[in-house]
């Protein structure tokens, strides 16, 4: 019970209650004083009620003397001297009323007083007659009386003698009562000190067991938690102690969890833990010493730390090792292994100056050591290739600012890396005032997302660069970067000028020479040098057939120059469709007569607005290659239709079909599915690329579906100027 009270409650009552026990004694000796006190207080009333008797018997007395005198002095006949006569009784009232006030508390006495009182009263009425009698010379009648008032006054003397005598009883019996009381205060006294004796110890002894011995528990616990031992059972109750014993119980359990922990990790590490003393010597080393090492762990107990390091290295490492008593430190070394080889090891140490020892862990880094090698060779490598490319590498942030870029910037835009690095990229492409530089950025990286974007960049002697470029973006830990890729076209341009410059030359001067010669050819047959025998007219034709082929070409490759030059003139009109395509239909009925092949032509009354010659050039095209790609006797179908804002023709074959490959690349130059169909087919592969040149620059779009076999639709779409069509197939 007093174990579950608080230190402050245990102080409490060791305090209360020796106090309340003296408070007790105290009044107890305070009664018996306070009755000692009343004892004393009526000791001294008995005294003075014994005066007052005292003194009404001498007044009585001295009264009856006072009269016989003053009656022998008178003389029985009166002759005596005139003497004269004081009466004293007067006082007598007075000390009975005295008398009476003391013994008020005492009605039975008080009673016997007043009998008295009456009885002396009397006697002094009687001493006053009979002292009249005297004074009167009725002397022997006041002798008379007074022989007759002589018992009464042994009567009173008695009575009072009776009063006088109880005053004594009692005051003896006051006197006995002292003694007593005195002896009772002794007792008391003697029982108090024993009582206090006894509460004091009985407390002591409680205070030991609930505190003193409790607490030396847990100094104790204390104790062995700092050695690391067992703690003594935990203490029960709620105080404060066990509170705190309960805490160490807690803590130890606590740093026991922790050592268990702390050895599972030490055992199951990967890099090796272990302890040196001042004298290098290994004190303790985990298990991991053995995959690490390559040494047992109980083989390098008690070995000096030199014997796992290099020779050349020893000093200089344990050199390091002490260094770090000035503080935790990493560095690192080699390490030996068993077998010879050398690892790479990462030393982590700290110094305890308590223990005088260097506690570390060894973290093999021969991997990472080797990875980071071929990082920097792979890294120089990189940037070898970076800075000698003619390519310029910017690497900017989403706001244009430039945070790397390769030597080729710099000789490109004639500039410092200093002039670059933290600038605009806007700086380099001539970015009006008005724009941000994240505008800028922004509308850079939308120009440049599906294809690399021509611009004009500027140098910083104001030269004007054609660039061409392209970005990539890509993820840094510090956020979303860009990488520029800028090309100086400058050459490209020129050569293609002068490619343009060439081809136009030479269809030139080709064309002419050409169409004299086709216009001989076709003089020939007509017999202007003579008649020519069969051989002869049909050399002629195959020389016709090949001399137009290259007109033809000549005739595309102009053609395709024009378009690439952007020099194709339209003459934009609103215009039917349906006229152009019978125009187209007419212009290779021959051939696909000769071929055997029909075309059929779906109605229409669309309207489109277009140059209609370049249409009837396109579906020429179309249909020529239709034809050239069928069978003979094949069917090929021409329809229209359209849909939301645009017109659709298509020109359906049963031809070989065009592979899945070929299909986007058949719009580009020179691009055939056969390299045979130049020669078989007479074709150039420019008609399709001359077809696409015309239908981007009216804004539409020119394709193919086909499956390998199953012949071609080719189509082209034209926006529309009025819709109102309806579609059927026509023979
Ligand atoms: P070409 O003068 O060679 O016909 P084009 O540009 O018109 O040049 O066509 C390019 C190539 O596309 C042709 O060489 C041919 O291989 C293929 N081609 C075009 N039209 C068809 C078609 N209707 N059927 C099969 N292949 C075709």
């Amino acid at each position: 019970m007093f174990s579950n009270l608080n230190l402050a409650q245990k102080g409490l009552i060791l305090v209360v209650i020796p106090l309340l026990f003296q408070l007790g004694f105290i009044y107890v000796l305070n009664g018996q004083l306070d009755q000692a006190e009343r004892e004393r207080q009526q000791e001294s009333i008995y005294k003075e009620k014994k005066q007052h008797l005292a003194k009404i018997s001498r007044i009585v007395l001295a009264d009856a003397g006072g009269l016989a005198i003053y009656g022998m002095r008178k003389g029985g006949d009166g002759s005596g001297p005139d003497v004269r006569y004081k009466h004293v009784s007067d006082a007598v009232p007075a000390e009975f009323e005295a008398l009476e006030r003391l013994s008020q508390n005492d009605p039975q006495e008080l009673k016997d007083i007043q009998s008295v009182r009456e009885l002396a009263t009397k006697i002094v009425k009687d001493f006053r007659r009979i002292r009249n009698d005297i004074s009167s010379d009725n002397y022997l009648v006041a002798v008379k009386q007074f022989n007759q008032l002589r018992p009464q006054i042994a009567v009173l003397e008695n009575q009072l003698q009776v009063v006088n005598d109880l005053q004594d009883q009692l005051e003896n019996a006051g006197a006995e009562n002292w003694s007593a009381r005195r002896e009772e205060v002794k007792r008391v006294l003697v029982l108090a000190t024993l009582v206090n004796i006894l509460i004091a110890t009985l407390l002591s002894f409680a205070f030991y067991r609930g505190t003193t011995r409790r607490l030396a528990i847990v100094v104790e616990n204390s104790e062995r938690l700092a050695r690391g031992q067992e703690l003594l059972p935990a203490l029960t109750g709620t105080d404060e102690i066990a509170q705190l014993d309960s805490v160490f119980n807690q803590m130890a359990k606590i740093l026991n969890e922790a050592a268990r922990k702390e050895r599972a990790v030490v055992e199951n590490a990967v890099d090796v833990i272990f302890s040196i003393d001042e004298r290098s010597t290994l004190t303790n080393i985990s298990p991991a010493s053995l995959q690490v090492f390559g040494y047992d762990s109980e083989d390098l107990r008690g070995r000096n730390v030199r014997f796992l390091l290099p020779k050349d290295e020893a000093d200089e490492t344990v050199q390091k090792l002490t260094a770090t008593q000035r503080g935790d430190a990493q560095f690192e070394s080699h390490i030996t292994k068993s077998g010879g080889t050398q690892i790479d090891v990462l030393w982590s140490v700290h110094w305890s100056s308590e223990e005088r020892q260097y506690f570390c862990i060894a973290h093999d880094i021969t991997e990472r050591k080797r990875a980071e090698n071929l990082l920097r060779l792979a890294e120089a490598r990189i940037r070898l290739i970076v800075e000698s490319m003619p390519i310029g590498l910017i690497i900017i942030d989403d706001n244009g600012r430039i945070e790397l870029n390769n030597p080729s910037v710099e000789r490109m835009f004639e500039k410092t890396m200093n002039d670059l690095v933290g600038g605009s990229i806007g700086m380099l492409f001539g970015k009006p005032e008005t724009v941000t530089d994240a505008e800028f950025t922004a509308d850079l990286i939308q120009k440049t997302k599906s294809h690399a974007y021509e611009l004009e960049a500027v140098s910083t002697y104001k030269k004007k660069i054609p660039v061409e470029v392209s970005m990539n973006e890509f993820e840094t830990l510090e956020g979303k970067r860009h990488l520029v890729l800028v090309i100086d076209v400058t050459e490209r341009h020129e050569v293609e000028r002068l490619k343009q410059e060439f081809i136009s030359m030479v269809s030139h001067e080709l064309r002419s020479p050409l169409n004299s010669v086709l216009g001989f050819l076709e003089m020939l047959p007509e017999g202007i040098y003579g008649d020519l025998n069969d051989t002869g007219q049909e050399k002629v034709t195959v020389a016709e057939r090949n001399v137009n082929r290259l007109i033809r070409l000549i005739n595309d490759l102009l053609e395709i120059d024009r378009t690439e030059a952007g020099r194709l003139s339209m003459e934009i009109e609103d215009i039917p469709i349906k006229p152009l395509i019978d125009r187209s239909v007419d212009a290779v009925k021959a051939l696909a007569d000769k071929e055997n092949i029909t075309i059929t032509v779906s109605d229409s009354d669309t309207i489109v607005t277009a140059d209609g010659d370049r249409i009837v050039q396109v579906i020429v095209n179309l249909l020529s290659n239709a034809i050239k790609y069928s069978p003979k006797g094949g069917k090929i179908e021409v329809t229209t239709s359209t849909q939301e804002d645009w017109l659709e023709v298509r020109v359906k074959d049963e031809g070989r079909g065009i592979p899945a490959q070929y299909k986007a690349l058949i719009f580009e130059k020179f691009q055939q599915v056969d390299s045979s169909d130049w020669r078989q087919k007479g074709g150039t592969g420019l008609g399709l690329a001359i077809s696409k040149a015309i239908i981007d620059q009216l804004n539409g779009s020119i394709g193919v579906d086909s499956e390998e076999g199953k012949g071609s639709t080719f189509w082209f779409r034209l926006p529309l100027k009025k819709v109102a069509s309806s579609q059927f197939t026509a023979s």
